[in-house]
Order: C-alpha cells, then structure tokens, then sequence
C-alpha cells in the first residue's frame, strides 16, 4: 500500500480526494490517501504551497513531491526539500490558460471595448485589421506559452516565442538570449508573459524592455508579478509606449485596494483566474507520476532545482 500525503491547504482534501482516488484506482495503485501520517511512512506528498508544511526532512521515505500548482516559486528554494519536486502540467489547466489568452488578445484586436461601451452611440464602421496582420510574442515558450501560441496561430496571428534555451518547435518561431528577447519584442503588437518567476526573469519587461515593442502593444501577464516593473509599466501606458495592460497575477495578492493598476483606464485587473488546476485531470497526472514512481520510471515535469522552475 503506497502512503500518499495530501499536504495542500484548506478546502483542497475535500476537492481532489475523489477524484485522486478514482485516479489512483485507474492506474492500478494500491494508495492510502492521507491528511496526516507519521513522516518516514509517507511515500509520495501532494502538495500546495498553503499547506502548513514547510519542513520537508522527516519524511525520508517520500520519492517524490508532487505541487498541484504550475508555479513552484514557492518550494523550490526550501533548502529541506531534498526529495524529487515534481510541477504540475494538467491539461485542462493549459485549456484554461489558452482560453485566457485567446480572449483578452481577441478583445484587444478586435477593439471590442468601442462597441461594449458606447455612451455616446458613435458609428465608425471602420474594421479592424485581420489577426494575420498583428504580431504576438510569447516570452516563455514553455507547456503552457506553446498552447497559446498555437491557438493563436489557429487563428492566423503571427506568433514567435521566446525561452531561456534554444527551441525548435514546429511551427513556430522561436528565440532565445537577451538578444533574442529584442528580436522577438520588436514590432510586437502583443506581449504574453508566461514565464516562471526566478531569479533571473524577475523585471523582464522593464523600461528598456517595453521600449521595444511597438508602440501601443497590449501587455497580457498570466504569468507572475514578478515579471513586470510595476513603475516602468506605469510609466510605459502613461506615454501610450504601452496601449493596455491586462493582468492576472500581482506582486502582492489580493493586489492591495490602493494600488494604481485599479481604476486604471488602460489596465484590466484579473484576480489571479487565468487558469487553474482541475481535480479531475490533475489527479490523472500525479497518478501516472506515482506509478511512475513504483515502477522506477523518471517521474514527468521534473523541476530543475538549478534552474529553479
Ligand atoms: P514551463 O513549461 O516550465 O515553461 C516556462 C518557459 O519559460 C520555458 O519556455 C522556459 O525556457 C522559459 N524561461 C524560463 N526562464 C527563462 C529565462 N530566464 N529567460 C527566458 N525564458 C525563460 O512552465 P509553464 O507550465 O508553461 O508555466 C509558466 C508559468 O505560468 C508558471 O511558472 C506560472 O508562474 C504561470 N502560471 C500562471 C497561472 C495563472 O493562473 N495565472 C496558472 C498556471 C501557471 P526553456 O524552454 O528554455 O526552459
């Protein structure tokens, strides 16, 4: 019987038990799904950064932590983590992500704020131009940075991506580098972070950055804060060097009352809803990754502690 530690918050027992243990049972594992246990008899902890626990070293036989979240910022520098950390990539997550993106892209190109909210009932029957003509780049051509990528070229926009290493993906056109990162921001008429937060992504669109692109490009961050010079970006729609932000995710959550992005008249606030991990899909994976376990199969989504994502 594998002892499987459900270590991830409030609220979350009651939604992933069910569908963890159907998963479970799917994939043929014997698990005994727990909210608590004596440390060296778990095998595998599933976990959010919520959770009370924070003290990885007791539990000295788990092969494996396995985080519920996309985003491992939270654990990955806890120096008594030794065991394997596995991240989540859920399928229905990335759905999540992609429906996100596509759609505060689509109403930006589509301008539809001039028809939602009309007051003064103007008729100007001019088109917008055709998503074959707007260019878009994704910095963080990851799991879910492809998806949307490849969503939005279904749709005929021009896409390019942007990634730490270099990457040959079909179909699309990637770049790396700070150089790289010029080139994929240089005409961009839309900029989608999905980058993890580390070290060294902290302030990747920063005065010299958002400079780059074109002027009036639409800043979409589902990614993290972090990833944004708040001041800079400010600076950046206050000149129209940036025509609108739209943003999911916030150095401080709940970004506070009094913060200038509410009320912005070019900043679409959303409250960290961009996507989120479903228990149904989610439990598929952290299943295949403990009969991967006991299989003595690499564990998938494997987080590089040197990388730090
Ligand atoms: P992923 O598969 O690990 O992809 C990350 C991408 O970022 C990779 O292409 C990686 O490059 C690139 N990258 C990392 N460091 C870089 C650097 N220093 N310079 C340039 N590129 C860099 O991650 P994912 O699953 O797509 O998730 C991305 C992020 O989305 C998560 O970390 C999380 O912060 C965020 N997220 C947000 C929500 C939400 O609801 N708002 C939900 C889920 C996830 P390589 O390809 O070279 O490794």
């Amino acid at each position: 019987m594998v002892k499987i530690l459900m270590a991830a918050g409030p609220g979350n027992w009651e939604r992933y038990r069910a569908p963890l243990e159907t998963a479970l049972t799917k994939a043929r594992i014997s698990g005994d799904l727990v909210q608590d246990a004596a440390p060296d008899t778990v095998d595998y902890i599933v976990y959010a950064p919520s959770a009370d626990l924070q003290d990885f070293a007791p539990f000295t036989r788990a092969k494996a932590v396995l985080s519920l979240w996309a985003g491992v910022e939270r654990i990955v520098g806890n120096k008594s983590l030794t065991q394997p950390l596995c991240r989540m990539v859920d399928p229905a997550l990335t759905e999540g992500m992609t429906e996100w993106v596509v759609g505060h892209t689509l109403r930006h190109h589509l301008g539809l704020d001039r028809y939602t909210q009309n007051p003064d009932r103007i008729w100007d029957p001019t088109c917008p131009p055709l998503a074959r003509d707007r260019r878009v780049a994704i910095l963080g051509i990851g799991a879910l940075g492809e998806a949307c990528a490849r969503a939005l070229m279904a749709l005929n926009f021009h896409v390019e991506g942007w990634s730490r290493s270099a990457k040959t993906l079909s179909g699309i056109t990637t770049h790396h580098g700070r150089a790289g990162l010029k080139t994929v921001l240089a005409g961009a008429d839309f900029v989608v972070t999905l980058l993890p937060r580390t070290p060294e992504t902290e302030n990747t669109l920063n005065s010299e950055t958002l400079a780059w692109t074109k002027p009036g490009a639409v800043i979409l961050n589902p990614g993290r804060g972090a990833l944004i010079d708040d001041t800079a970006l400010l600076a950046a729609l206050k000149t129209g060097q940036i025509g609108h932000a739209t943003l999911d995710v916030f150095r401080i959550e709940p970004l506070p009352a009094d913060h200038p992005f509410w009320g912005h008249a070019r900043v679409t606030v959303t409250p960290h809803i961009a996507a989120d991990t479903r228990p149904d899909t989610s439990a598929e994976v952290i299943a295949e990754n403990i009969r991967r376990g006991e299989a003595g199969q690499p564990f998938l989504h494997l987080v590089d502690r040197s990388r730090g994502y």
